[in-house]
C-alpha cells in the first residue's frame, strides 16, 4: 500500500466514552505503532441534558453534568498527549457532535470553551430518537417517522440543516441511517431519499467539507463503509474530499479495514491523497 495511514474520525477511548475500551494514551501508542501520519481524535460530545444520556452511561452512574466533566478532562488529556507524542505522530484534537434538540447551542459552547481543531458532524438520532445502538431504538424511530423511507428522509433533512448551520470540517458516517435496515440499497434508491442524498452531497461539496469514509461500516452485515458505494461514487463525481476514519473505540479497532477502504476508493476512482481537516 503506497498511501499514508490517517484517520479523520476515531480515538474513542474507555476513559472518556462508556462504549469504548482502553486508555487514550494506549490508543495513541497503537496509532504510532501502526505507522499513522496523522490522526484526529474525536471523542463524542457529552449529552446536553439528562434526557440524552445514553443507557451505557446511565449504567455507569453518569449524568449530564458528570459527562461534561469527563469531556473537559478529555480535552486536557488529548492536548497533553498531542504534545507528548508530537515527534511521532500528528494528533488533531477534535470531537464528534450530536444532532438533536439543544445540540447546536452546546456545540457552539464547546467550540468557544475548548477551541478544538475541528469536529466531526454526526447524527445518531432522528427526531431526538437514538438510532445507532440498538435495533429496538431504531424500530422506535421508524414507528415515529411512519416508515423506513420517512426515517431516511428525516435523517437527511436534519443532516442538511446541521451541515448548513454548523459547517463541520468533516461529515461523519454520512448514511448511518441505514444501520439496521437489511434492505438499505432499495431504500437509498427511492426517489425521495435519492434526491436528499444528492442535495446533501451538493451542499457538502459547496461548503468544501470532508466526507468521513467510515470504516466501521465494514464490521456490519452490509460489509461496506459509510457512505455506501453508490453515494461514494456520487461524492467522488462532485470532487468532495473523502478521508478514511476508522471510528476506533479501543486499541483493537485502530486502523481496522483501512486497506479495504482504500481498495474500494481506488476501484471507484477516488483520490488517495488525504486532505487534513485543518491546515
Ligand atoms: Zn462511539
Ligand atoms: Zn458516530
Amino acid at each position: 500500500m503506497n498511501t499514508r495511514l490517517v484517520s479523520v474520525h476515531g480515538g474513542h477511548s474507555g476513559g472518556f466514552c462508556s462504549h469504548a475500551k482502553d486508555s487514550l494514551e494506549n490508543i495513541v501508542q497503537a496509532y504510532i505503532n501502526r505507522g499513522f501520519s496523522w490522526v484526529g481524535i474525536t471523542e463524542h460530545m457529552p449529552a446536553v441534558s439528562d434526557r440524552f444520556v445514553y443507557p451505557d452511561e446511565r449504567e455507569a452512574g453518569l449524568d449530564a453534568s458528570a459527562l461534561q466533566c469527563r469531556f473537559d478532562d478529555y480535552f486536557k488529556t488529548c492536548r497533553r498527549l498531542k504534545q507528548k507524542y508530537s515527534e511521532q505522530i500528528d494528533i488533531l484534537v477534535g470531537f464528534e457532535s450530536e444532532t438533536y434538540t439543544g445540540s447546536e447551542k452546546s456545540i457552539r459552547a464547546i467550540i468557544d470553551t475548548h477551541k478544538p481543531e475541528y469536529f466531526v458532524g454526526s447524527l445518531h438520532h432522528v427526531d431526538d430518537i437514538e438510532i445507532d445502538s440498538t435495533e429496538e431504538g431504531y424500530r422506535r424511530a421508524v414507528d415515529r417517522s411512519g416508515s423506513l423511507e420517512n426515517l431516511y428522509c428525516r435523517y437527511f433533512d436534519q443532516q442538511l440543516e446541521m451541515v448548513q448551520r454548523l459547517k463541520p470540517a468533516v461529515v461523519g458516517h454520512f448514511d448511518l441511517v441505514r444501520i439496521f435496515d437489511p434492505d438499505y440499497t432499495t431504500r437509498l434508491k427511492s426517489p425521495a431519499v435519492q434526491e436528499r442524498v444528492q442535495r446533501n452531497l451538493f451542499a457538502i461539496s459547496e461548503l468544501g467539507l470532508i466526507l468521513d469514509l467510515n470504516l466501521a461500516g465494514f464490521d456490519k452485515a452490509a460489509g461496506e463503509p459509510y457512505p455506501s458505494r453508490d453515494i461514494l461514487t456520487s461524492a467522488i463525481g462532485l470532487g468532495i474530499p473523502i478521508v478514511p476514519g476508522d471510528d476506533s473505540h479501543g486499541v483493537q479497532t485502530v486502523g481496522r479495514y483501512f486497506e479495504e477502504g482504500v481498495d474500494l476508493l481506488r476501484e471507484l476512482g477516488g483520490i488517495l491523497e488525504w486532505q487534513r481537516p485543518v491546515t
